[in-house]
Parts: structure tokens; sequence; C-alpha cells
């Protein structure tokens, strides 16, 4: 048994699927000699798929981006015909009777062990190259895929020491009950993804990949970090049990998806969905959303080979605006950089991503795809399913009021370009996203320039904390529900709702029973969430008035420590609404 953190709640018991940081699949089993040469044939027809995908991006970056960056892109599809790599790993499988996935793994780690080694940095660019080529050919070896490439359906619990933004790209819609990693916090992509899904998830369980092989049977607690690998008999009945329960009551808590979202004494609130795409604004309508507040588009350009065209970027938010309810939805503009690199924007590893060079500040240094960006936004609002719909653009890690200026005058000529280019195009309201502390600080200054603010939690609080999010080791600091976290919050909800500014909160607190308390009693009234919560909350907030939860908030503002919060609101919203036990974290 192992104790992390629990990031999402609910109960799983399944068979484990494990996945390294490179998503090779670690079974080191031992091959007869008759299955050697299907191997080989595998390892081969994997190579030639991936080198396809290679020379597809090279075309679609050098139409799009320009000749001079498939550079990167040709050297990779080189290292598929170097005869020293190709052999090694022949060799792992002819001699050594490997798989090809763990062939693929020990001749990676041998050259990842001279890649930290080398001083040498064309060498180390190199190395670099090898390491995405291994990431593209492990993708097609894996066993989550069949033979014809489509996923299999049996739910497994996925085991990481870490997922990355790319994993989930490669993840897509393959059945999961459950998700356990080795590394995270509360707000790590593995976290974000379990939410989004309505899964269990626990972050932070040390060990645990050292210990679980693929087809263990596994347990997981979401709710308070528990992971048990083969558990006994006993065991496995027990939470089996608790798993229909859980399964049972995030049914029922669906069936409400019709129902208005209200408090118990009758004041509207506004239950919006997070997004990643299509499916997921489709999905947000099953729960019940009233809309989607925030559509987060960088996942278009992380699953998609090259930067996506204006026409392409135009027809997914075409798409999105009519597949969300309400026709409601929030585009907020390219958020890279920091964890979340892709290929075509170049390969610099900054020693301080997340304080580096990302989201508006990469925007700002590519005004030829963020132009493209706004135009597609502008574009797909006078489109037949923009025309009548409510679309706002969320402009992402706002720091400074030149920034906003900047901002403005780039959405000026975007829509000056379309007039000459007799293009129909339809300005709409424009918000920043409140994740850096220096922006919380002059609030009232920066809202004279927008139109809404919407809260980005996730960041917020690491940035205050100074504690990098995904960081097992310092992301304890990453608490929401601290006393410093709770006061700025109160501060900009405060300012916006003076001004008469619209606020949401779009990080994933919003999800969360006792933050969504605290929230609502320092005057929100708009929460963007994974759509799989919307249920949960909505139910919560029908058996709670506005006047209970300004109680709770006050009296968690004598309280002195993130424990004492903790424990006071849990014992609140248990109070409130027993029903959700299940659903409720005990860390
Ligand atoms: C946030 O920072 O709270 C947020 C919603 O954005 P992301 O998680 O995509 O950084
Ligand atoms: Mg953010």
């Amino acid at each position: 048994m192992r104790k992390g953190i629990g990031v999402s709640p609910g109960v799983a018991v399944g068979q484990a699927y494990c996945v390294d940081e490179i998503f090779v699949n670690p079974e080191h089993t031992q091959l007869a000699e008759q299955e050697v040469f299907a191997e080989w044939c595998r390892f081969e027809k994997a190579c030639e798929r991936t080198s396809a995908e290679l020379r597809a991006l090279q075309q679609k970056v050098s139409r799009q981006v320009g000749k001079d960056q498939v550079g990167v892109f040709q050297s990779q599809e080189a290292i598929l015909r170097d005869p020293a790599f190709i052999g090694k790993v022949r060799d792992q499988i002819v001699r050594y009777l490997r798989p090809s996935p763990a062939a693929l793994e020990i001749v990676f780690k041998e050259y990842d062990q001279l890649r930290a080694k080398t001083k040498d940095a064309y060498l180390k660019q190199r190395l670099l190259d090898l390491h995405d080529v291994v990431i593209r050919l492990s993708g097609q070896l894996s066993p989550l895929l069949k033979e014809d490439g489509a996923p299999d359906e049996t739910p497994r619990v996925l085991v990481a020491k870490e997922l990355l933004p790319w994993h989930i790209v490669a993840i897509g819609g393959l059945a999961l009950s459950g998700i356990v990693t080795q590394t995270g916090g509360r707000t790590s992509h593995a976290a974000i993804l379990a939410r989004r899904r309505g899964i269990p998830a626990v972050t932070a369980a040390r060990g645990v990949c050292d210990h679980c092989a693929n087809g263990d049977l596994i347990v997981v607690d979401g709710r308070n970090g528990t992971v048990i690998v083969h558990p006994d008999p006993e065991q496995e009945s027990a939470y089996r049990k608790l798993q229909r329960e859980f399964v049972d009551l995030r049914g029922k808590l669906a069936e409400n998806r019709d129902r208005p979202a209200r408090t118990a004494d009758g004041v509207e609130l506004t239950l919006l969905a997070n997004i990643n795409g299509v499916e997921d604004a489709q999905a947000a309508g099953a729960m019940g959303a009233g809309g989607v507040g925030l559509y987060r588009t960088e996942y278009l350009f992380l699953s998609h080979p090259a930067v996506p065209s204006e026409e392409e970027q135009l027809a997914n938010y075409r798409q999105v605006i009519a597949a969300a309810p309400g026709k409601r939805v929030t585009i907020r503009t390219l958020d890279l950089g920091g964890d979340k690199t892709i290929p075509f924007l170049g390969h610099d590893r900054e020693a301080n991503p997340f304080m580096g060079w990302r989201s508006i500040r990469l925007s700002f240094e590519h005004p030829e795809f963020f132009l493209e960006q706004i135009r597609a936004v502008l574009r797909a609002a006078a489109a037949p399913e923009g025309a009548d719909a409510d679309i706002t653009l969320l402009f992402p890690m706002i720091t400074t009021l030149e920034e906003i200026r900047r901002i403005r005058a780039m959405v000026r000529k975007a829509g000056k370009q379309l007039a000459a280019e007799k293009k129909p195009y339809r300005f709409v309201p424009f918000g920043l996203m409140l994740e850096v502390p220096a922006a919380a600080f002059t609030i009232e200054s920066l809202l004279r320039e927008v139109d809404f603010v919407s809260i980005g939690s996730n960041d917020l609080v690491q940035y205050l904390m100074a504690a990098d999010r995904d960081n097992p080791k310092v992301s304890h600091l990453c608490e929401p529900l601290s006393p410093p976290v709770l006061r700025v919050l109160q501060r900009v909800i405060q300012s916006c709702n003076r001004a008469g500014k619209p606020v949401n909160l779009c990080g994933e607190m919003a999800g969360d029973p006792r933050s969504f308390v605290l929230l609502l009693g320092m005057g929100l009234r708009t929460f963007s969430m994974s759509p799989a919560l919307i249920p949960t909350i909505k139910d919560l907030a029908a058996q709670i008035t506005l006047e209970q939860a300004a109680a709770v908030m006050s009296d968690v503002s004598s309280q002195r420590t993130t424990d004492q919060v903790r424990k006071l609101v849990g014992r609140r919203v248990h109070e409130l609404a027993p029903n959700l036990e299940l659903l409720e974290s005990s860390n």
C-alpha cells in the first residue's frame, strides 16, 4: 500500500497499464525463437509509420512555416535509417530475444546516458532528436493500440512516473478507469486529465512504478490518495463495492444535467466547462454545463503535425461553437511553453520554463501565428455558427497593462486586415487570464481595459507560492486552500464585482467542493471546470445557501494554517451535503 495525493475523487480497481516517461512499455519478457521474425517485422512497420509521419510533418512545416524549419525533422527521419541505432535495436530483438518496446528502451537508455555526459552541443542536439524519434516509435508500438491502430476498449488503470501533455494527446480516447503517477500534484496534467474524464486519480505515489507491472491488479482511491498493488481478496472486494457505489453516484448526479444551477436560496450560478477539443464540448453538454468557460486551444496545436492554418483553426472553432452548450465559448489563445512544448517552435530548453518564454510572451514573439489565431476567432464569430453565439477571447498569463494594450492593437489590426480582405468578422469581448500575482495586485488598473477576468488559479497558486505545480518536492505548497491564496482570490473577486466586470475562475479548484463553497462565499457566481465535475458541484450548490457559504468563508478568514482551513471546510461540506461523501477528498 502506498500513499499519495488524491487528486480526482472516486475508487477504481483494475489491471495496471504501466507507461514510463517516454511511453515505452517496460515489460521485459523473452521472446520464443519462432516469434523473433514477427517481432522484427513489427518494429520495421513502426519505423515505416514513424518515417511517414515525419515526412508529412516536413511538407506541412515547409508550407506553413518555411523551408528552413524542416531540418530538425529531416535529421529525425535520418535516425530511422541510421545503421548504428537500428542495428542496436535489431541486436536486442534478434540476439537477446527482447520484445521491440523493451529493445527500444534498452538502446534508448544507452544513448540517454551519453546525452547526460556529453558536453558537445552538436551531439547533445542529435541525441535530443533521437529522444523525440523514440517517443514517436514507442507510440507506434503501444500495446494500447491493436494491430490495426484501433484503441483497445478494456478500461485499465494507467500507472506512470509522470504524464506529459503529449502523452495526453497520445492517450486520446483510450479507456481508463483510474490514473496513478509517481510525481505530480493537484494541478499536474495527470490530475487534470482524470478530472476531465471523471475517473479517480492519485499523484505523488512514490515508488509505485517499481512495484507494479503491466496487468497487476491495482486499487486507486482518489479520495485519500491510497494505492494498493496486489490487494488481498478482502481488500479487493471492499474496494470493488466502493467502486460500484461511486459509479452509481456519478450516474445519479449526471441525471441532474437539465436542472438549473442554483443555490438552495435560489441564486442562479453559471457552471461552465473547461475543454481541450470538440469532443469535450459535446461532453460538456451531456454533463449539464451552461457553456464553455475555457477552450485550451494549445491542444489543437499539440495534436496537429504542424501549425494549424487559419482555415483549419476557423473550421475547428466553428465546430467547437456549434457543439458547445448554449453556444457560449471562451476561446483562450495559445498557452504554450512551460512544459507544453511543440517541435515547430524550436527546441530551446530553458532553466525555468514556467517563468520563461511561455504563453502570451511566446505569442508576442510569433505575431504571425498569434495574428492568425485572432483572425480565426473573429471570423468564427461571424460564421453562421458564431453569429448568434456568445463568444469571448481570453489571453493567458497577462502580467502588465502594456501587454493588454499590445493585444488590443493586434486585435484591431486583425479586424482591419479582414475588412480589407472583405472577409466577414466580428469583434468579441476580450478578457485577461489572471494567473500572475503582479496582475492580481494591479487588478483595478487592468480592469479598466478589459471586458472580463478569468482567474487561472492553477498558475496563480504556483506563482504566488513560488512552487512548481508539477514538482512533487514542493507541490505541497501549491495549495489553493492556503490563507495567502484565499486572501488574493478574495481581493480579485471583490475588485471585479465592485467594478462591475464579469469574473469567473477556471482553475481546477472551481470543481473541488471545499474550494467551491469558499469561492461562493467570496462572491463568485461563475465557475469553469472539468465537465465531469459539474454534476457534483450542481448538487452541492442546491444544498447550500449564500448565507451559509459566506459564513464558512468568514470562519475560514480567522484560520492561519492550510490544515485548519481544510479541516474546517471539509467538516462543513460534509454536514451540508453528506450524500457526496464518496466524492469528498480527505487530504
Ligand atoms: C490555470 O492556470 O488555472 C488554468 C486554467 O490554465 P492552465 O491549467 O491551462 O495553465
Ligand atoms: Mg494557466
